[in-house]
Formats: structure tokens, C-alpha cells, sequence
């Protein structure tokens, strides 16, 4: 059973485009998240931050989600900025897309 499932499927591209939102890998789990209003600016994410809840380097996070967070300590989409959201969908889909591609166990529906 491999460690980390992401190690391998979330190598194919180091760049992608989402919804408008352009992502550039630079470590595992940890992406540029390049603003859409300003194609100049870009916010480092890493999803596996602060227990899983993840950490990104813009206002929104650093100023209103993450203060929210420190007092309940759980990791929930809504302290979550939408870089982070977007990376951690990313990946989320790069692992279900890896796991789609291998054989169902013997008596499991196609
Ligand atoms: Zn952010």
C-alpha cells in the first residue's frame, strides 16, 4: 500500500488552470495560487498546515479565517480561504481519478 497516494498522482502536471484560478506546484501539497483579479500576485498554499487544515499567505486567511480557526482548532471548509479550497479539490480529484483507474475488488459492480 503506497504512504502517499498524492506522491504519485498529483506529479502529472506542475500547472494547471481551475475555474479561472491558475496553480503551480512547488512541493508536495504546496502550490502557487495565482489571484484572478491580479495575475501578478500569487499566495503560497499548503494544505497539510496547521493539522490539515491547510495555510495560504492571503488577507482573507491570514486575517479573518485563520484567527476563527486558533479558537476551535478543527479543520473546516469554512476557515478554509478559496486557494486552499481550490488546491485540496485538486488533489482530492487527482486521488479519486487514480483510484478510478485501478481494478474493482472481485464482486464489486462496475
Ligand atoms: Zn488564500
Amino acid at each position: 500500500m503506497k504512504k502517499n497516494a498524492e506522491l504519485t498522482t498529483e506529479s502529472d502536471a506542475e500547472e494547471v488552470t481551475l475555474e479561472g484560478m491558475r496553480l503551480t506546484k512547488v512541493g508536495r501539497g504546496q502550490y502557487l495560487a495565482h489571484s484572478m483579479s491580479k495575475p501578478e500576485v500569487a499566495y503560497m498554499v499548503d494544505v497539510s498546515h496547521y493539522g490539515g487544515l491547510g495555510s495560504c499567505t492571503c488577507v482573507d486567511f491570514v486575517a479573518r479565517r485563520k484567527p476563527r480557526w486558533s479558537e476551535v482548532r478543527k479543520p473546516r471548509d469554512t476557515f478554509r480561504c478559496k486557494h486552499i479550497r481550490r488546491v485540496r479539490n485538486y488533489i482530492l480529484d487527482a486521488i479519486i481519478g487514480h483510484y478510478a483507474k485501478q481494478p474493482r475488488r472481485a464482486g464489486e459492480a462496475d
